[in-house]
Protein backbone atom coordinates (compact mmCIF):
# COMPACT_ATOMS: atom_id res chain seq x y z
CA UNK A 1 0.00 0.00 0.00
CA UNK A 2 1.25 3.33 -1.04
CA UNK A 3 2.02 5.75 1.91
CA UNK A 4 3.50 8.95 2.31
CA UNK A 5 6.40 9.42 4.36
CA UNK A 6 6.05 13.47 5.19
CA UNK A 7 5.65 14.57 8.35
CA UNK A 8 8.78 12.41 9.31
CA UNK A 9 11.00 13.53 6.86
CA UNK A 10 9.84 16.77 6.76
CA UNK A 11 12.39 17.48 9.66
CA UNK A 12 14.33 15.47 11.69
CA UNK A 13 13.54 16.85 15.18
CA UNK A 14 9.63 16.16 14.96
CA UNK A 15 9.96 12.36 15.37
CA UNK A 16 12.23 9.33 16.05
CA UNK A 17 12.61 6.42 13.70
CA UNK A 18 11.03 2.95 14.97
CA UNK A 19 12.06 -0.53 14.43
CA UNK A 20 8.85 -2.13 15.63
CA UNK A 21 9.10 -5.59 16.79
CA UNK A 22 6.52 -7.99 15.03
CA UNK A 23 3.62 -9.49 17.00
CA UNK A 24 3.49 -12.98 17.32
CA UNK A 25 0.16 -13.65 16.33
CA UNK A 26 -1.62 -10.22 15.11
CA UNK A 27 -5.43 -11.13 14.01
CA UNK A 28 -7.60 -8.48 12.41
CA UNK A 29 -10.61 -7.92 14.52
CA UNK A 30 -12.69 -5.27 13.14
CA UNK A 31 -12.07 -3.38 9.68
CA UNK A 32 -14.23 -0.06 8.64
CA UNK A 33 -15.18 -0.88 5.30
CA UNK A 34 -16.64 2.69 4.48
CA UNK A 35 -12.99 4.35 5.45
CA UNK A 36 -11.77 1.70 3.47
CA UNK A 37 -13.37 2.72 0.43
CA UNK A 38 -12.62 6.33 1.41
CA UNK A 39 -9.54 6.13 0.82
CA UNK A 40 -9.85 3.69 -2.22
CA UNK A 41 -7.72 1.19 0.00
CA UNK A 42 -8.23 -2.74 -1.10
CA UNK A 43 -9.78 -4.49 1.97
CA UNK A 44 -7.99 -7.57 0.57
CA UNK A 45 -4.78 -6.44 0.89
CA UNK A 46 -5.09 -4.98 4.36
CA UNK A 47 -6.25 -8.64 5.60
CA UNK A 48 -3.51 -9.98 3.71
CA UNK A 49 0.19 -10.92 5.79
CA UNK A 50 1.61 -7.56 4.92
CA UNK A 51 -1.36 -5.87 5.58
CA UNK A 52 -1.59 -6.90 9.02
CA UNK A 53 2.13 -6.09 9.45
CA UNK A 54 1.42 -2.83 8.41
CA UNK A 55 -1.57 -2.22 10.72
CA UNK A 56 -0.28 -4.21 13.89
CA UNK A 57 3.34 -2.74 13.77
CA UNK A 58 3.87 -0.12 10.49
CA UNK A 59 5.60 -2.19 8.48
CA UNK A 60 5.90 0.01 5.37
CA UNK A 61 5.92 -2.18 2.05
CA UNK A 62 9.07 0.67 0.73
CA UNK A 63 10.81 -0.09 3.91
CA UNK A 64 11.00 3.25 5.85
CA UNK A 65 10.71 3.29 9.36
CA UNK A 66 7.52 4.26 11.02
CA UNK A 67 8.27 7.30 13.57
CA UNK A 68 7.27 8.88 17.27
CA UNK A 69 5.76 11.99 17.51
CA UNK A 70 7.89 14.08 19.69
CA UNK A 71 5.39 16.31 21.89
CA UNK A 72 4.89 18.15 25.50
CA UNK A 73 2.00 18.57 27.02
CA UNK A 74 0.54 20.21 30.31
CA UNK A 75 -1.31 17.22 31.89
CA UNK A 76 -3.74 18.32 34.42
CA UNK A 77 -1.83 21.58 34.20
CA UNK A 78 0.99 20.73 35.25
CA UNK A 79 4.04 20.80 32.19
CA UNK A 80 5.69 17.74 30.92
CA UNK A 81 8.36 18.83 28.43
CA UNK A 82 8.44 15.39 26.82
CA UNK A 83 5.74 13.14 26.40
CA UNK A 84 5.74 11.82 22.56
CA UNK A 85 4.07 8.74 21.59
CA UNK A 86 4.96 6.40 23.96
CA UNK A 87 2.65 3.89 22.55
CA UNK A 88 1.96 5.02 19.77
CA UNK A 89 3.27 5.54 15.76
CA UNK A 90 2.85 7.39 12.64
CA UNK A 91 2.73 5.05 9.80
CA UNK A 92 2.49 7.40 7.26
CA UNK A 93 -0.02 9.62 5.44
CA UNK A 94 -2.48 8.64 2.73
CA UNK A 95 -4.81 10.64 0.20
CA UNK A 96 -8.66 10.43 0.63
CA UNK A 97 -10.42 10.11 -2.79
CA UNK A 98 -10.82 13.51 -2.37
CA UNK A 99 -6.84 14.11 -2.45
CA UNK A 100 -7.27 15.01 1.54
CA UNK A 101 -4.07 14.13 3.36
CA UNK A 102 -4.57 11.88 6.94
CA UNK A 103 -1.72 9.95 9.23
CA UNK A 104 -2.70 6.75 9.51
CA UNK A 105 -1.00 6.32 13.06
CA UNK A 106 -1.19 2.87 15.35
CA UNK A 107 -1.95 2.67 18.98
CA UNK A 108 -0.66 0.15 21.47
CA UNK A 109 2.44 -0.94 18.44
CA UNK A 110 4.86 -1.26 21.33
CA UNK A 111 7.34 0.85 22.80
CA UNK A 112 9.11 3.86 21.29
CA UNK A 113 11.86 5.94 23.01
CA UNK A 114 9.38 8.13 24.43
CA UNK A 115 7.57 5.04 26.54
CA UNK A 116 9.75 6.29 29.78
CA UNK A 117 8.19 3.58 32.39
CA UNK A 118 5.31 2.11 29.87
CA UNK A 119 5.01 -0.88 28.03
CA UNK A 120 4.03 0.32 24.73
CA UNK A 121 1.13 -1.50 24.33
CA UNK A 122 -2.73 -1.42 25.07
CA UNK A 123 -4.92 -4.06 25.73
CA UNK A 124 -8.36 -5.03 24.15
CA UNK A 125 -10.97 -3.23 26.20
CA UNK A 126 -9.64 0.25 25.57
CA UNK A 127 -9.25 -0.67 21.93
CA UNK A 128 -12.87 -1.70 21.15
CA UNK A 129 -13.66 1.26 23.72
CA UNK A 130 -11.90 3.95 21.61
CA UNK A 131 -13.15 2.01 17.90
CA UNK A 132 -16.59 2.35 19.31
CA UNK A 133 -16.45 5.80 20.37
CA UNK A 134 -14.88 7.26 17.70
CA UNK A 135 -16.73 6.00 14.68
CA UNK A 136 -19.97 7.09 16.91
CA UNK A 137 -18.62 10.66 17.16
CA UNK A 138 -17.87 10.34 13.49
CA UNK A 139 -22.02 9.61 13.11
CA UNK A 140 -22.64 12.35 14.97
CA UNK A 141 -21.26 14.47 13.14
CA UNK A 142 -18.26 15.55 15.32
CA UNK A 143 -15.08 16.26 13.93
CA UNK A 144 -12.54 13.11 15.45
CA UNK A 145 -10.12 10.60 14.29
CA UNK A 146 -11.52 7.42 12.56
CA UNK A 147 -10.77 4.26 13.34
CA UNK A 148 -9.84 1.78 10.39
CA UNK A 149 -9.05 -1.18 12.07
CA UNK A 150 -9.05 -3.19 15.51
CA UNK A 151 -5.80 -6.10 15.38
CA UNK A 152 -5.53 -8.58 18.36
CA UNK A 153 -1.92 -9.33 18.68
CA UNK A 154 -2.03 -12.65 20.27
CA UNK A 155 0.33 -11.08 23.12
CA UNK A 156 -0.50 -10.48 26.51
CA UNK A 157 -0.50 -7.33 28.37
CA UNK A 158 -0.26 -6.34 31.96
CA UNK A 159 -2.64 -3.84 33.85
CA UNK A 160 -4.27 -5.03 36.62
CA UNK A 161 -4.61 -8.95 35.28
CA UNK A 162 -2.87 -9.72 32.23
CA UNK A 163 -5.40 -8.87 29.47
CA UNK A 164 -5.49 -9.98 25.28
CA UNK A 165 -3.53 -7.37 23.74
CA UNK A 166 -4.64 -5.43 20.66
CA UNK A 167 -3.57 -2.14 18.10
CA UNK A 168 -6.00 0.12 17.19
CA UNK A 169 -4.83 1.89 13.67
CA UNK A 170 -6.42 5.14 12.97
CA UNK A 171 -6.55 7.81 10.64
CA UNK A 172 -6.45 11.11 11.38
CA UNK A 173 -6.35 14.65 9.66
CA UNK A 174 -3.09 15.06 11.84
CA UNK A 175 -1.87 13.96 15.05
CA UNK A 176 -0.14 17.37 15.90
CA UNK A 177 -0.72 18.51 19.57
CA UNK A 178 -1.06 22.10 20.93
CA UNK A 179 1.76 19.78 22.80
CA UNK A 180 3.62 19.41 20.22
CA UNK A 181 4.52 23.14 19.66
CA UNK A 182 5.24 23.33 23.61
CA UNK A 183 7.86 20.61 23.05
CA UNK A 184 9.92 23.08 20.76
CA UNK A 185 8.94 26.46 22.38
CA UNK A 186 10.20 24.61 25.78
CA UNK A 187 13.28 23.75 24.02
CA UNK A 188 13.67 27.13 22.63
CA UNK A 189 14.42 25.54 19.01
CA UNK A 190 12.86 27.88 17.08
CA UNK A 191 13.91 26.46 13.87
CA UNK A 192 11.82 23.45 14.49
CA UNK A 193 9.19 25.43 16.08
CA UNK A 194 8.66 27.48 13.20
CA UNK A 195 9.11 24.62 10.69
CA UNK A 196 6.20 22.97 12.87
CA UNK A 197 3.70 25.81 12.27
CA UNK A 198 4.49 26.50 8.40
CA UNK A 199 4.32 23.02 7.92
CA UNK A 200 1.01 22.75 9.95
CA UNK A 201 -0.15 25.95 8.44
CA UNK A 202 -0.02 24.54 5.09
CA UNK A 203 -1.26 21.38 5.51
CA UNK A 204 -4.12 22.13 7.71
CA UNK A 205 -5.63 25.58 6.74
CA UNK A 206 -4.47 25.71 3.39
CA UNK A 207 -6.66 28.46 2.49
CA UNK A 208 -4.93 30.76 5.01
CA UNK A 209 -1.10 29.80 4.23
CA UNK A 210 -0.78 32.71 1.97
CA UNK A 211 -1.10 35.94 5.53
CA UNK A 212 1.02 37.95 6.79
CA UNK A 213 1.29 36.62 10.67
CA UNK A 214 1.42 32.73 9.47
CA UNK A 215 1.61 31.74 13.36
CA UNK A 216 -1.16 33.91 14.89
CA UNK A 217 -3.21 32.87 11.39
CA UNK A 218 -2.74 29.34 12.69
CA UNK A 219 -3.64 30.19 16.16
CA UNK A 220 -6.78 31.66 15.12
CA UNK A 221 -7.83 28.62 13.03
CA UNK A 222 -7.24 26.50 15.69
CA UNK A 223 -9.27 28.86 17.74
CA UNK A 224 -12.46 28.36 16.08
CA UNK A 225 -12.00 25.10 15.65
CA UNK A 226 -11.46 24.13 19.08
CA UNK A 227 -14.33 26.27 20.09
CA UNK A 228 -16.56 24.88 17.47
CA UNK A 229 -15.44 21.28 18.33
CA UNK A 230 -16.02 21.67 22.05
CA UNK A 231 -19.72 23.27 21.65
CA UNK A 232 -20.46 20.03 19.40
CA UNK A 233 -19.38 17.82 22.85
CA UNK A 234 -21.73 19.94 24.95
CA UNK A 235 -24.61 19.10 22.73
CA UNK A 236 -24.23 15.26 22.65
CA UNK A 237 -23.37 15.10 26.51
CA UNK A 238 -19.87 14.25 25.91
CA UNK A 239 -17.20 14.29 28.56
CA UNK A 240 -13.65 13.99 27.01
CA UNK A 241 -12.04 12.75 30.25
CA UNK A 242 -8.47 13.76 29.74
CA UNK A 243 -8.25 17.22 28.40
CA UNK A 244 -4.51 17.52 28.53
CA UNK A 245 -2.87 19.88 25.97
CA UNK A 246 -1.08 16.64 24.71
CA UNK A 247 -4.85 15.62 24.11
CA UNK A 248 -5.52 18.53 21.79
CA UNK A 249 -5.18 18.24 18.25
CA UNK A 250 -4.44 21.15 16.43
CA UNK A 251 -6.84 19.86 13.65
CA UNK A 252 -9.70 20.82 15.81
CA UNK A 253 -10.56 16.32 16.08
CA UNK A 254 -11.62 14.57 19.55
CA UNK A 255 -8.47 12.78 20.02
CA UNK A 256 -7.10 10.11 22.19
CA UNK A 257 -10.25 8.67 23.88
CA UNK A 258 -9.03 7.71 27.21
CA UNK A 259 -11.36 7.90 30.19
CA UNK A 260 -14.14 9.64 27.70
CA UNK A 261 -17.86 9.07 28.36
CA UNK A 262 -21.43 10.52 27.64
CA UNK A 263 -23.68 11.25 30.17
CA UNK A 264 -26.65 9.39 31.25
CA UNK A 265 -28.00 11.52 33.35
CA UNK A 266 -27.67 15.07 33.22
CA UNK A 267 -25.04 16.81 35.21
CA UNK A 268 -22.90 19.74 34.42
CA UNK A 269 -20.34 18.55 37.34
CA UNK A 270 -19.61 15.06 35.80
CA UNK A 271 -16.64 13.01 35.69
CA UNK A 272 -15.84 9.88 34.56
CA UNK A 273 -12.12 9.59 34.92
CA UNK A 274 -11.22 8.01 38.47
CA UNK A 275 -7.89 10.05 38.31
CA UNK A 276 -9.69 13.41 37.87
CA UNK A 277 -10.33 14.37 41.74
CA UNK A 278 -11.15 17.88 41.15
CA UNK A 279 -13.17 17.81 38.00
CA UNK A 280 -10.52 19.57 36.16
CA UNK A 281 -12.51 18.00 32.98
CA UNK A 282 -16.08 17.36 34.10
CA UNK A 283 -18.46 18.43 31.65
CA UNK A 284 -19.18 22.15 32.02
CA UNK A 285 -15.32 22.82 32.49
CA UNK A 286 -14.51 21.94 29.10
CA UNK A 287 -14.84 25.54 27.20
CA UNK A 288 -12.77 26.87 30.40
CA UNK A 289 -10.13 24.15 29.45
CA UNK A 290 -10.14 24.25 26.50
CA UNK A 291 -9.36 28.21 26.05
CA UNK A 292 -6.70 27.33 28.54
CA UNK A 293 -5.18 24.94 26.22
CA UNK A 294 -5.51 27.46 23.40
CA UNK A 295 -3.61 29.94 25.96
CA UNK A 296 -0.59 27.45 26.39
CA UNK A 297 -0.94 27.05 22.31
CA UNK A 298 -0.69 31.13 21.87
CA UNK A 299 2.41 30.78 24.54
CA UNK A 300 4.31 28.36 22.68
CA UNK A 301 3.42 30.19 19.18
CA UNK A 302 4.83 33.96 20.85
CA UNK A 303 8.10 34.27 19.74
CA UNK A 304 6.97 33.14 15.97
CA UNK A 305 3.81 35.58 16.08
CA UNK A 306 6.30 39.03 16.81
CA UNK A 307 9.88 39.16 17.89
CA UNK A 308 8.58 41.81 20.17
CA UNK A 309 7.65 39.60 23.15
CA UNK A 310 4.30 42.77 24.25
CA UNK A 311 3.69 43.21 20.69
CA UNK A 312 2.70 39.30 20.57
CA UNK A 313 1.19 39.08 23.83
CA UNK A 314 -1.34 41.61 22.36
CA UNK A 315 -1.93 39.94 19.23
CA UNK A 316 -2.38 36.58 20.70
CA UNK A 317 -4.70 38.56 23.68
CA UNK A 318 -7.45 39.54 20.93
CA UNK A 319 -6.97 36.20 18.91
CA UNK A 320 -7.89 34.70 22.61
CA UNK A 321 -10.74 36.96 23.35
CA UNK A 322 -12.72 35.46 20.10
CA UNK A 323 -12.86 32.09 21.85
CA UNK A 324 -15.61 33.00 23.72
CA UNK A 325 -17.84 34.71 21.21
CA UNK A 326 -16.98 31.86 18.77
CA UNK A 327 -18.02 29.22 21.12
CA UNK A 328 -21.20 31.04 22.04
CA UNK A 329 -21.89 31.11 18.53
CA UNK A 330 -22.10 27.50 18.02
CA UNK A 331 -22.97 26.71 21.33
CA UNK A 332 -26.38 28.40 20.99
CA UNK A 333 -27.11 27.62 17.27
CA UNK A 334 -27.18 24.12 18.68
CA UNK A 335 -29.21 24.10 21.41
CA UNK A 336 -31.70 25.81 19.43
CA UNK A 337 -31.57 23.26 16.90
CA UNK A 338 -31.86 20.19 19.77
CA UNK A 339 -35.29 23.13 20.73
CA UNK A 340 -37.07 23.00 17.28
CA UNK A 341 -35.80 27.16 17.08
CA UNK A 342 -35.00 28.74 14.07
CA UNK A 343 -35.37 32.18 14.63
CA UNK A 344 -33.78 35.18 16.96
CA UNK A 345 -35.58 35.52 20.35
CA UNK A 346 -33.31 36.92 23.10
CA UNK A 347 -35.06 34.88 25.42
CA UNK A 348 -33.97 32.14 24.37
CA UNK A 349 -30.73 30.57 26.21
CA UNK A 350 -32.72 31.27 29.48
CA UNK A 351 -35.50 28.38 27.95
CA UNK A 352 -32.44 26.64 26.86
CA UNK A 353 -31.08 26.90 30.87
CA UNK A 354 -34.17 26.42 32.59
CA UNK A 355 -34.78 22.85 30.81
CA UNK A 356 -31.51 21.86 31.63
CA UNK A 357 -31.89 23.03 35.07
CA UNK A 358 -35.25 20.88 35.29
CA UNK A 359 -32.82 18.14 33.81
CA UNK A 360 -30.41 18.28 36.59
CA UNK A 361 -32.80 18.42 39.27
CA UNK A 362 -34.70 15.63 38.01
CA UNK A 363 -31.76 13.22 37.40
CA UNK A 364 -33.56 13.11 33.43
CA UNK A 365 -30.96 11.08 31.27
CA UNK A 366 -29.54 13.71 28.32
CA UNK A 367 -30.41 11.71 25.31
CA UNK A 368 -33.95 10.38 26.12
CA UNK A 369 -34.88 14.37 27.25
CA UNK A 370 -34.30 15.40 23.93
CA UNK A 371 -35.05 12.57 21.71
CA UNK A 372 -38.40 12.59 23.37
CA UNK A 373 -38.85 16.17 22.97
CA UNK A 374 -38.40 15.51 19.45
CA UNK A 375 -41.61 13.83 19.15
CA UNK A 376 -43.48 16.64 20.92
CA UNK A 377 -42.79 18.96 17.60
CA UNK A 378 -45.15 16.68 16.25
CA UNK A 379 -47.34 15.32 18.90
CA UNK A 380 -49.08 16.17 22.09
CA UNK A 381 -48.68 13.21 24.11
CA UNK A 382 -46.38 14.16 26.45
CA UNK A 383 -46.17 11.24 28.92
CA UNK A 384 -42.87 9.44 27.65
CA UNK A 385 -41.01 12.68 27.73
CA UNK A 386 -42.71 14.22 30.99
CA UNK A 387 -42.18 10.94 32.75
CA UNK A 388 -37.98 11.12 32.41
CA UNK A 389 -38.48 13.63 35.28
CA UNK A 390 -39.27 12.87 39.01
CA UNK A 391 -41.58 15.71 39.39
CA UNK A 392 -43.77 16.40 36.48
CA UNK A 393 -45.14 19.95 37.72
CA UNK A 394 -42.39 22.11 36.39
CA UNK A 395 -41.62 20.25 33.30
CA UNK A 396 -45.29 20.74 32.57
CA UNK A 397 -44.97 24.31 32.83
CA UNK A 398 -42.01 24.79 30.98
CA UNK A 399 -42.86 22.58 28.04
CA UNK A 400 -46.04 25.02 27.88
CA UNK A 401 -43.51 27.52 28.01
CA UNK A 402 -41.53 25.62 24.88
CA UNK A 403 -44.90 24.94 22.92
CA UNK A 404 -45.55 29.19 22.63
CA UNK A 405 -41.89 29.86 21.82
CA UNK A 406 -42.62 26.80 18.90
CA UNK A 407 -45.73 28.86 18.28
CA UNK A 408 -43.72 32.33 17.51
CA UNK A 409 -41.40 30.51 15.43
CA UNK A 410 -40.84 30.31 11.87
CA UNK A 411 -39.98 27.08 11.46
CA UNK A 412 -43.25 24.53 10.51
CA UNK A 413 -44.14 21.59 12.67
CA UNK A 414 -42.71 19.16 10.17
CA UNK A 415 -39.87 20.85 9.86
CA UNK A 416 -38.89 21.38 13.38
CA UNK A 417 -39.11 17.94 13.34
CA UNK A 418 -37.10 17.22 10.92
CA UNK A 419 -34.41 19.64 12.76
CA UNK A 420 -34.87 18.15 15.94
CA UNK A 421 -34.85 14.54 15.04
CA UNK A 422 -31.39 15.10 13.00
CA UNK A 423 -29.89 17.16 16.39
CA UNK A 424 -30.99 14.49 18.96
CA UNK A 425 -29.46 11.83 18.47
CA UNK A 426 -31.60 8.24 19.44
CA UNK A 427 -28.58 6.33 20.28
CA UNK A 428 -25.05 7.35 21.75
CA UNK A 429 -22.97 4.95 23.18
CA UNK A 430 -23.99 3.93 26.47
CA UNK A 431 -21.58 3.52 29.30
CA UNK A 432 -22.78 0.26 30.09
CA UNK A 433 -23.22 -0.82 27.01
CA UNK A 434 -19.54 -0.83 26.26
CA UNK A 435 -19.02 -2.09 29.34
CA UNK A 436 -21.13 -5.35 28.74
CA UNK A 437 -19.51 -5.26 24.97
CA UNK A 438 -16.10 -5.00 26.02
CA UNK A 439 -17.14 -8.41 28.74
CA UNK A 440 -18.26 -10.25 26.12
CA UNK A 441 -15.37 -9.88 24.12
CA UNK A 442 -13.13 -10.27 26.73
CA UNK A 443 -15.10 -14.11 26.60
CA UNK A 444 -14.72 -14.66 22.27
CA UNK A 445 -17.95 -13.43 22.08
CA UNK A 446 -17.40 -10.25 19.85
CA UNK A 447 -21.47 -9.98 18.27
CA UNK A 448 -22.05 -7.19 20.85
CA UNK A 449 -18.83 -5.09 19.58
CA UNK A 450 -20.84 -5.56 15.97
CA UNK A 451 -24.16 -4.66 17.15
CA UNK A 452 -22.97 -1.34 18.43
CA UNK A 453 -21.21 -0.41 15.47
CA UNK A 454 -23.20 -1.19 13.66
CA UNK A 455 -26.18 0.37 15.21
CA UNK A 456 -24.23 3.62 16.21
CA UNK A 457 -23.61 4.41 12.78
CA UNK A 458 -27.31 5.55 12.29
CA UNK A 459 -27.84 7.29 15.37
CA UNK A 460 -30.39 9.91 14.15
CA UNK A 461 -32.94 7.36 12.70
CA UNK A 462 -36.15 7.04 13.24
CA UNK A 463 -36.07 3.59 14.89
CA UNK A 464 -37.97 2.67 18.29
CA UNK A 465 -36.09 2.96 21.84
CA UNK A 466 -34.86 -0.07 22.47
CA UNK A 467 -30.99 0.07 22.80
CA UNK A 468 -31.59 3.53 23.56
CA UNK A 469 -32.39 2.73 27.18
CA UNK A 470 -30.58 4.65 29.89
CA UNK A 471 -29.26 2.41 32.85
CA UNK A 472 -32.21 0.80 34.41
CA UNK A 473 -30.65 1.54 38.08
CA UNK A 474 -28.18 3.49 39.78
CA UNK A 475 -25.81 0.64 40.16
CA UNK A 476 -25.87 -0.24 36.63
CA UNK A 477 -24.59 3.06 36.09
CA UNK A 478 -21.07 3.03 35.21
CA UNK A 479 -19.10 5.99 37.56
CA UNK A 480 -15.70 5.27 36.11
CA UNK A 481 -13.85 4.61 32.56
CA UNK A 482 -10.70 3.81 32.57
CA UNK A 483 -8.01 4.04 29.55
CA UNK A 484 -4.58 2.11 29.18
P1 LIG B 1 -2.41 9.33 27.13
O1 LIG B 1 -2.83 9.16 28.54
O2 LIG B 1 -2.76 8.18 26.24
O3 LIG B 1 -2.82 10.64 26.54
O4 LIG B 1 -0.83 9.32 27.16
C1 LIG B 1 -0.04 10.26 27.81
C2 LIG B 1 1.41 9.92 27.58
O5 LIG B 1 1.74 8.66 28.17
C3 LIG B 1 1.78 9.79 26.12
O6 LIG B 1 3.10 10.22 25.98
C4 LIG B 1 1.65 8.31 25.88
O7 LIG B 1 2.37 7.88 24.77
C5 LIG B 1 2.20 7.75 27.20
N1 LIG B 1 1.68 6.40 27.48
C6 LIG B 1 0.43 6.07 27.89
N2 LIG B 1 0.32 4.74 28.05
C7 LIG B 1 1.51 4.19 27.75
C8 LIG B 1 2.04 2.86 27.73
N3 LIG B 1 1.30 1.79 28.04
N4 LIG B 1 3.33 2.71 27.37
C9 LIG B 1 4.10 3.76 27.04
N5 LIG B 1 3.66 5.03 27.05
C10 LIG B 1 2.39 5.25 27.40
MG1 LIG C 1 -2.69 11.16 24.59
MG1 LIG D 1 -2.51 12.54 27.80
Amino acid sequence: MFLLHEYASHHDTFTQPLQPKPFHAPHLLALNTSLVKNFNLDPEWLKSEPGLQMLSHGQRQDGDPPVAMAYAGHQFGHFVPSLGDGRAMLVGELKDTNGVLYDLHLKGSGPTPFSRHGDGLAALGPVLREYIISEAMHALGIPTTRSLAAITTGEKVYREAPMPGAVLARISLSHIRVGTFQYFAAQKDLTSLKKLMQYTLHRLYPEHSDTQNPALTLLDNVIARQAKLIAQWMHVGFIHGVMNTDNTSIAGETLDFGPCAFLDEYNPDKTFSFIDKNGRYAYDQQPNIALWNLQRLAEALLPLIDPDTNTAITLATKSLENFNTLFSQTYLSGWKRKLGLSSHNPSDPKLISALLTLMYQNEADFTLTFRRLSTLAHTDRTQGFVSLFKTPDHIQSWLSDWRQRCAEDELSESHRYDVMLKSNPRIIPRNHKIEEMISSALKGDYHPFNVMRDKLSSPFSEEPEDELEAPPTYEETVQNTFCG
